[in-house]
């Protein structure tokens, strides 16, 4: 029984996978993201430090699996600047600039100050349309934030996917947000228990 539950958590990555399409189809499934921002916050804050990035993160696995099995990375060391704290903590504050950038977007258009754009937004800079998909059944702003929160998903899988080719298969762990920001939690759990 046991063994059969561990298979079902090495499959995560078949999700991260689902994510990404689904988005193609209709945007309004990137608010399913929300999941991967809050159960890594929950889980550390619960004091289960990285349980998260260690058992379940689909896009850990993802990046895992194209960069040993499928052999698309390069495997060197990653360079020591990535790792640093200055690195991690900058990447962290303009991720998280970014995100309540994103949020300010989504408040413009629910406030009927700005109209919806249809675009999605690649490495926070370059604009794709994405005209084809149905938003007519949700407010502007719920599919406004679809959009927005749909860019920051795939902008950091591509650039996971690019630091997994140059580097070792997990190197987007080493300044992941996400890690950056359950790590803290950790440190600061542990601390605080000491
Ligand atoms: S560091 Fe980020 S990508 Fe890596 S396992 Fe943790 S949450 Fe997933």
């Amino acid at each position: 029984m046991k063994k059969n539950k561990k298979k079902i958590i090495d499959y995560m990555w078949i999700i991260s996978c689902i994510y990404l399409s689904l988005g193609l189809f209709n945007i309004l499934f990137a608010w399913l993201g929300l999941l991967c921002f809050s159960i890594p916050l929950i889980i550390s804050l619960s004091g289960r430090g990285k349980k998260y990035c260690n058992v379940y993160c689909g896009r850990g696995q993802l990046l895992d699996l194209m960069g040993n099995k499928l052999k698309m990375s390069r495997k060197k060391d990653i360079p020591s600047f990535l790792r640093s704290k200055w690195f991690r903590y900058g990447f962290l504050t303009f991720f998280m600039t970014m995100f309540v950038l994103m949020l300010f977007n989504t408040y413009m258009v629910f406030s009927e100050a700005s109209e919806l754009q249809k675009f999605i937004k690649i490495l926070w800079t370059f604009k794709l349309p994405w005209n084809w998909v149905n938003t007519s059944m949700v407010s502007p702003w719920v599919a406004q934030f679809a959009f927005g929160f749909y860019s920051i998903m795939l902008t950091s899988t591509i650039l996971g996917i690019i630091t997994m080719i140059l580097y070792k298969p997990r190197s987007w762990c080493v300044y992941c947000p996400m890690g950056t920001m359950t790590q803290l939690i950790s440190k600061s759990k542990y601390r605080s228990n000491k």
